[in-house]
């Protein structure tokens, strides 16, 4: 473990698997204590007791504002500020627009869009307080929207200008904001894709190159936090070298 995030506090949204399970453990190893929030309280727990430092798992739904408002709260409450979000619950329903079940929709901007703005809404404070920092974790899909990927993108295109408009808000006042553009990374989101030929291509691609990993990302979140006050890493694009 090094210290360079010793004393330090933060919060990961959709802690439970992939990129912000790596991203917690990442910033443990760090230093800092570590508020873990998703559904699946289970795999927070374990996670809680594989990390070297202190962590508060917390039970969040991120399309539940008070359930958002409760997190961030319990967080202060729990370690007595808040210093990093990492704003990383997301889900990819990828497929056409024609036909698509819209409940889909509903579920990705809810979770993708507004659940990261809930939890910037219900942190700002607190950054302000201790001049920290917002972690917005986009996507390749927050900079070029592709056939079957119209809302995922949407959202992400939505998460990106959500955060340059928070920069030019809070950036005066000490509050860093950076955005993080993932390409594929091996996790269990394209899992969840419903239309059957949609997955199907999502896995022959993974299958195709040498995906990232998420501790690539955290490595990424890692190098932004804890970089000098004055250095503001405003965003952040990551692909696959096999990635084209
Ligand atoms: P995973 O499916 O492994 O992780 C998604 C996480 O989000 C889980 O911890 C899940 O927890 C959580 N989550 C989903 N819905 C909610 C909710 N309503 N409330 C709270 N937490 C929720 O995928 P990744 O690690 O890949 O995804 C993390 C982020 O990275 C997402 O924002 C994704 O869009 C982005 N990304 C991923 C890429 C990739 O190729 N994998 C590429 C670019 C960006 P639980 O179900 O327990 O609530």
């Amino acid at each position: 473990m090094n210290n360079t995030l010793n004393g330090k506090v933060a919060l990961v949204t959709g802690a439970s698997s992939g990129i912000g399970r790596a991203t917690a453990l990442a910033l443990s190893r760090a230093g800092a204590r570590v508020a873990v929030g998703a559904r699946r309280g289970d795999r927070l727990k374990s996670l809680a007791r594989e990390a070297p430092g202190e962590m508060l798992v917390l039970d969040l739904d991120v399309t539940d504002r008070g359930s958002v408002e409760e997190a961030v709260a319990a967080t202060v409450d729990g370690f007595g500020s808040l210093d990093i979000l990492v704003n990383n619950a997301g889900l990819m329903l990828s497929g056409p627009i024609l036909g698509a079940d819209t409940t889909e929709w509903t579920r990705m901007v809810g979770t993708n869009l507004l659940g990261s703005m809930y939890a910037v809404h219900a942190a700002l404070p607190h950054l302000l307080d201790s001049r920290g920092a917002v972690v917005q974790i986009s996507s390749t899909s927050g900079r070029t929207s592709s056939a079957a990927s119209a809302v995922y993108s949407a959202t992400k295109f939505g998460v990106n200008a959500f955060a340059e408009a928070l920069r030019q808000e809070v950036t005066e006042q000490g509050v860093r904001v950076v955005v993080l553009e993932p390409g594929f990374v091996s996790t269990e989101l394209a899992d969840h894709i419903t239309v059957p030929a949609i997955r199907d291509m999502a896995r022959t691609m993974a299958a195709s190159m040498r995906t990232l990993r998420p501790e690539d990302i955290a490595s990424a979140v890692l190098y932004a936090v804890t970089q000098p006050d004055h250095v503001a890493v405003n965003e952040i694009l990551i692909r696959p070298t096999d990635q084209t």
